[in-house]
């Protein structure tokens, strides 16, 4: 039977592999999150994050358990609030995976040899 679609047209289509944007809820700059392809789509990996002032999107996976009012009213860290989540972090400060990985290869750039990438992969097998 044929189902008549009319009622969804002229909803925003978004495809698996574009993402939204948010608005920082303390300064309004526009924020970016992390995303990971799995294969469908794309997937958030990473909280929204305010490079402007440096306010984050509360994880479900935070530690926090003491919210402020605001961070409560928003889902965001304050920009002061030291930020304890699961997300990439440089320096003590959240950043994109992007600068995580350019940061990593910097520091260990044996790791991102062939002979690195081979040593890794043979300590990695079990023994
Ligand atoms: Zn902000």
């Amino acid at each position: 039977m044929y189902r008549d679609d009319s009622e969804y047209r002229g909803t925003p289509f978004i495809g698996g592999y574009e993402h939204n944007t948010e608005r920082c809820p303390y300064c309004g700059e526009v924020c970016e999150a992390d995303w990971v392809d799995v294969g469908v789509g794309l997937v958030q990996c990473g909280p929204y994050h305010c490079e402007k002032c440096g306010a984050i999107e509360i994880g479900a996976f935070d530690n926090y358990t003491k919210h402020t009012e605001a961070e409560k009213k928003t889902g965001w860290y304050a920009p002061e609030k030291p930020y304890t989540g699961v997300g990439n972090m440089v320096g003590g400060k959240l950043v994109s995976h992007q600068k995580a990985l350019r940061v990593y290869k910097e520091n260990y750039p044996f790791s991102a040899t062939e002979e690195g990438k081979r040593y890794i992969r043979e300590i990695g097998e079990p023994t």
